[in-house]
């Protein structure tokens, strides 16, 4: 993911020329070349990669490259019909092309002067030479200081420096600059650059509130303005939540490589929606981690949750993807829930085989938690065993499913017979998908893959800190601020509480 910078820039090279290197000496020319040549090969590098043999994504990929010619009119050609044919255009979300844009109308008063110098030469690599110093360019920050009396925003004024060396080249300080995301598309990407008005910290404090406290663009804009009197366009806070969010994705790989080791792991999934498409928001969680992802619910995606090397124990409902592993508990609250239904029954004698099945389960949970011994587990199984198969025979589409669904599964029904520290429900993750569950009623889902991501890689970072009792916020700001840096994200900070 870390994307380094480029090495030297456009004024770097135009101040290059033949006179410039013939006035080197042979050391510092030696340093040149080698700057120029490490230069070339990363551009050559970047030249000859694709979505084929890197990680850039296929978004990235030249539209044009290997189409013929009379393939591509075809394709300009059918599009412009069918943007004819829809006679009612589609309103886009966000602002609309040709609309009257909003410029800052509020005057920030300059709190704080941020100055920043080039740290080296960047043609013979040389450190200590700058005594003639001038900034070239400047541009404002809005950041959040925590003082002991609360919150206050700061206005920062950051000014870049450019210097001379004495080799004679010119030097320049520039904001830095991370990942680039792309979605289909959209006219202008998002990259993730400190060149930007929200500084990390308030940049996270907007991604908790849309985030963590559930509140919608304009709540937040309206909540910023009558608290701490900034004016942003709704435009600028969505961007800060998916700049939070990308910056957080490598962060969740790391989460989701420690929850393969783990021995005991709960998943739930729950319909998520990503531009009105049904997806699904998957969880995966133990005690200490938590891993959200939005996609489709299929066999595929469940393996990039819980890999082929994962080999501890699942805690799962009766979804066809666990089926094929081995080591699972079912959920026994989902089966008791429907057992309920069935026990609740206007027909007598479905009620009373609905009845017994619940009984038995509850049964089955108390001997567990009481450590009752091999014998009496027995007694208890057989019963719900023969039950089920009474009520598989039954003409009642509940009660034949539920009883079906037991014997099907009847392993992983039963796990906790050999395992009797395996837990019996899978609370966790039912309790991790309620906050989202909220969220989905309140935001109808996401737009983009780029707005799953972000909002999943937040959830999944701000629950795993608050498994293990740290404050989530601190580490997000630090994340944040080397993402737009380019640089990778620190390590995940481990509980300061242990359990
Ligand atoms: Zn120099």
């Amino acid at each position: 993911m870390l994307l380094i910078m480029a090495r030297l820039s456009k004024e770097d090279l135009a101040q290059m020329n033949r006179d410039y290197f013939q006035s080197l000496e042979k050391e510092k020319l030696v340093e040149v070349a080698d700057n120029l040549h490490l230069y070339a090969v990363e551009q050559w590098e970047k030249n000859n990669s694709d979505s084929s043999n890197s990680s850039q994504p296929p978004s990235s990929d030249n539209p044009f490259q290997d189409q013929p010619k009379s393939a591509k009119s075809k394709r300009t050609g059918s599009l412009q019909e069918k943007q004819k044919k829809d006679s009612i255009p589609k309103r886009k979300a966000g602002k609309q092309k040709g609309a009257k844009g909003f410029g800052r109308t509020q005057i920030l008063k300059i709190g704080e002067i941020v100055s920043h110098f080039p740290n080296k030469c960047s043609a013979c690599n040389q450190t200590k030479l700058f005594n003639n110093a001038t900034p070239y360019m400047g541009h404002h920050v809005l950041e959040l200081e925590t003082t002991e009396g609360g919150l206050k925003i700061v206005c920062q004024l950051h000014h870049y420096y450019q210097a001379s060396c004495s080799c004679g080249h010119q030097s320049l300080s520039k904001p830095g600059e991370g990942i680039t995301s792309t979605v289909k598309g959209r006219t202008r990407n998002l990259k993730l650059t400190e060149y930007v008005l929200v500084g990390n910290t308030f940049a996270t404090l907007i991604a908790s509130l849309g985030v963590r406290y559930r509140l919608s663009r304009s709540k937040i804009q309206e909540f910023l303005f009558d608290w701490l009197g900034v004016k942003l366009s709704i435009g600028t806070i969505d961007r800060c939540i998916r700049e939070v969010g990308i910056a957080c994705e490598p962060v969740v790989e790391e989460l989701l490589a420690e929850l393969q080791l783990a021995e005991i792991l709960h998943v739930d999934e729950t319909p998520w929606y990503q531009k009105g498409k049904l997806y699904w928001l998957w969880v995966a969680i133990n005690s200490k981690t938590a891993v959200f992802r939005i996609a489709p619910r299929t066999k595929e995606e469940f393996k990039q949750l819980v890999t082929e090397a994962f080999v501890g124990w699942l805690i799962t409902d009766g979804y066809g993807a666990y089926r094929h592993r081995k080591r699972r508990q079912r959920c026994l609250a989902h089966l008791i829930r429907k057992a309920i239904g069935i026990a609740e029954s206007i027909n007598p004698r479905i009620s009373r085989i609905g009845t017994i099945i619940l009984e038995d389960l509850r049964d089955f949970i108390r001997a567990i938690r009481e450590g009752k011994n091999r014998a009496e587990l027995e007694t208890i199984i057989r019963s719900l065993r023969g039950i089920c198969y009474v009520g598989k025979k039954v003409k009642h589409r509940k009660l034949k499913g539920l009883a079906s669904e037991i014997l099907n599964d009847w392993d992983a029904v039963i796990a906790a017979v050999n395992n009797p520290d395996l837990p019996l429900t899978n609370n966790e993750a039912e309790r991790a998908l309620r906050h989202a569950v909220i969220a989905r009623r309140i935001s109808h889902g996401t737009r983009t893959t780029e707005g799953s991501i972000a909002y999943s890689s937040l959830l999944s970072v701000v629950e795993t800190c608050r498994l293990r009792q740290i404050n989530p916020w601190e580490y997000i700001s630090s994340v944040i601020k080397l993402a737009r840096k380019g640089l990778s994200p620190p390590p995940f900070p481990t509980s300061v509480v242990s359990s």
